[in-house]
């Protein structure tokens, strides 16, 4: 009989009511005296519809995420991008002072600031960079305490691009059954052919997938990303979460974004930045000024250079902006290039083979 993922929450969050809003209390109606809100639209408001505390999750916006990702819409919980779920897992989970978290860097930052918010202790299983910056799954295994609560896996993973297997994912979650929460970040999972793990979902229930609509759907400024994860663990962050998390300016655009229309030019643009994301590869590893280049998944190239700080410099000179990742012990010398339009690309090259004669 294994135990459930839910248990393993923070006890004072298990027994928690939550704040229930005027919106959840009461459903229907139509002379709305219960939220203390404008009887009126704000005279500025062309829509008409900002006077009333939106939907804290709203229907329309969660059926249609669970549609596009298979899922049963109570597993899904949408927020203010996957920062707001890293975080609502961290506090849900993790007691200060004494619950761990596993990474395995270079990764994404924000897992680490969320657990050191929360006063979690960070355990950095590191990538293993003489082999491709693979997933070290053995070595995570064995670093799990009865204190490790989740478990960090980023495919593809920002800021190496590199994907893990599903079933290896998968193998760990079963693992960890009933111990740890495994969080899968899918944030690039648009840029690449390696699968996702979001169907499993149903039958492991200590799995959670984090999409965001900021990155292939082009919305960062909305900030809106989804938590995709067995019932139980939505039910149990809904608890955490803001009231109202969602600005209704953000639901419509997401939803817009989800259009089938939308879908199908976003794909488009989608296997254009593949393509160029493939070509600029080559071309840098061509370059003089080039060592290595990290195949790469997502929407960005991880590349060492000979002198990372000079090429940056010039870059930035030339108005070209690109990120040095040098920080990371597995990085340095390298640069984080996100892919942008032909254009772009194209002029970031011509600056870097300019220099070359
Ligand atoms: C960009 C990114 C996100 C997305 O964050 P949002 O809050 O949804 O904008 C999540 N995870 C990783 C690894 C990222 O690089």
């Amino acid at each position: 009989m294994t135990r459930s993922i839910i248990e393993r929450a923070r006890p004072e969050i298990l027994s928690l009511r939550g704040y229930s809003s005027a919106r959840m209390e009461a459903k229907g109606g139509s002379v709305l005296l219960n939220a203390n809100e404008s009887p009126w639209p704000a005279p500025s408001d062309r829509s008409d519809a900002l006077h009333r505390y939106p939907d804290p999750q709203p229907p329309a916006l969660i059926a249609r995420l669970a549609a596009i990702y298979g899922v049963a819409p109570d597993s899904v919980l949408a927020g203010r991008g996957s920062d707001e779920a890293i975080d609502l897992l961290t506090r849900a989970f993790c007691r200060a002072g004494i619950d761990e978290v596993i990474v395995s860097p270079p990764t994404f930052g924000m897992y680490e600031v969320s657990a050191a918010i929360q006063n979690a202790r960070v355990v950095a299983v590191p990538l293993n960079a003489g082999r491709g910056f693979a997933y070290p799954f053995a070595a995570v295994l064995a670093a799990v305490t009865p204190e490790t609560k989740l478990v960090y896996v980023c495919t593809p993973n920002n800021p190496t691009g590199t994907a893990v297997s599903r079933e290896d994912v998968l193998a760990l979650a079963g693992a960890l059954d009933g111990r740890a929460l495994v969080i899968v970040d899918e944030a690039y999972i648009d840029f690449t052919t390696a699968p996702s793990v979001i169907a499993d979902i149903a039958s492991t229930p200590n799995l959670a997938v984090l999409r965001t609509l900021s990155k292939g759907h082009a919305l960062a400024a909305a900030r809106v990303g989804a938590l995709i994860a067995a019932a139980p663990v939505i039910a149990l962050l809904r608890k955490l979460m803001a009231p109202y998390p969602l600005p209704q300016g953000s639901v419509d655009a997401a939803l817009a974004a989800l259009s089938d229309a939308a879908l199908a030019a976003t794909g488009t643009r989608i296997r254009t930045l593949v393509a160029e994301r493939d070509g600029l590869a080559a071309r840098l590893a061509s370059l003089p000024d080039v060592v290595a280049v990290i195949p790469s998944d997502a929407n960005f190239i991880t590349a060492r250079f000979v002198d990372a700080p000079a090429v940056y410099r010039r870059l930035l000179a030339a108005g070209i902006v690109v990120r040095n990742v040098g920080h990371h012990a597995a990085l340095a010398g390298c640069l984080r290039i996100s892919i942008g339009t032909p254009e772009e690309n194209r002029a970031l090259l011509d600056e870097l083979e300019r220099r070359r004669a």
